[in-house]
């Protein structure tokens, strides 16, 4: 089995990106957009900042109150959009529940959309055109290029439909491209005999949200297995009080596997590196839509 290690992974694209940044005439720049004070969102929106000064990238964080109105967010994402020193930007989900998700997606100019949940970004990834990924599916696939994983003809299966994560790895699995042309299943909860398609998988992409969901008679011998679901789990064993915990039951599973990912310190990390390149993308202006 081995291990798929996303900090040693997403510090060596940090270091490749560095390089990249001291040869541009203009830094790049990504700001964050965080409401309210979700400790796990302040962890994440933390651990962006943090690594945006690693890569020599500028950062400014955005802070609402959870009261923020949604007229007074897009006003914001307007001046944002307007901003040329902003290479790009993100608004941290979860959003309070009286601002809509999908009014503040579209509004972020898809150019500057270094998330890639525009529904622009969306389609152009969909028609295979050069687009901004979602960062979590990017950083899969940089993990899956960078492991030299052989994807080509395997039988994928993604365990959630997210706009996020999901849908967009599996139509990136799906591309007649590497990684991908792999046949991919899309399971989620309505999936009659879940089961009976993980044990079938060469690939198997957790995201569900469901800790330790997978379990070891669900998994074929020698699968890889990308679990990128984070649930905070309540433990006496550690000083904050939580744990962050997977899809994947780790201790069981490991041992079937030729591949598999640790959490923490496997798909999250690859998230951040996913959200630098496309900010760095942006920065340079590489896409023209
Ligand atoms: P969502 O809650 O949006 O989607 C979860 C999906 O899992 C849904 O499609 C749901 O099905 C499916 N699902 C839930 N329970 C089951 C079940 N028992 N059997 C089969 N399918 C099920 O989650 P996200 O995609 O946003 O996130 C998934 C996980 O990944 C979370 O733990 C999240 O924290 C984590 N995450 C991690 C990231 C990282 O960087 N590592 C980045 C983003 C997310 P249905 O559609 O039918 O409801």
């Amino acid at each position: 089995m081995i291990l798929l290690d996303g900090k040693k992974l997403s510090a060596e694209i940090k270091t490749e990106i560095a390089a990249e940044v001291v040869k541009m005439k203009a830094t790049p720049h990504l700001a964050a957009v965080l409401v309210g004070n979700d400790p796990a969102s302040e962890a994440y929106v933390a651990g962006k900042i943090k690594s945006c000064k690693e890569v020599g990238f500028e950062s400014t964080l955005v802070r609402f109150e959870p009261s923020v109105t949604e007229a007074e967010l897009l006003k914001k994402i307007e001046e944002l959009n307007a901003d040329d020193s902003i290479s790009g930007f993100i608004v941290q989900l979860p959003l309070p529940k009286h601002i809509s998700v999908q009014k503040i997606t579209e509004a972020i100019l898809p150019q500057k959309d270094v998330d890639g949940f525009h529904p622009v970004n969306a389609g152009r990834m969909l028609q295979n055109l050069p687009s901004l990924l979602p960062a979590t599916p990017y950083g899969i696939l940089m993990m899956l290029q960078r492991y030299k994983i052989d994807t080509t003809g395997m039988n994928c299966v993604v365990v959630g439909r997210s706009n996020i994560v999901g849908m967009p790895i599996s139509v990136l699995l799906s591309r007649n491209a590497y990684p991908g042309n792999c046949t991919v299943s899309i399971c989620h909860s309505k999936t009659k005999n879940l089961p009976a398609f993980t044990r079938n998988a060469d690939i198997i992409i957790a995201a569900m949200g469901q800790p330790g969901f997978i379990k070891a008679d669900m998994v074929k011998e020698g699968a890889v297995v990308i679990d990128v679901g984070i649930t905070r789990v309540p433990s006496t064993a550690t000083k904050s009080g939580f744990k962050l915990t997977g899809d994947v039951d780790f201790e069981t599973v490991a041992p079937k596997c030729s591949y598999i990912t640790p959490v923490p310190g496997g798909v999250g990390l690859m998230t951040i590196a996913g959200l630098l390149k496309n900010t760095l993308r942006a920065a340079k202006k590489e896409i023209s839509y």
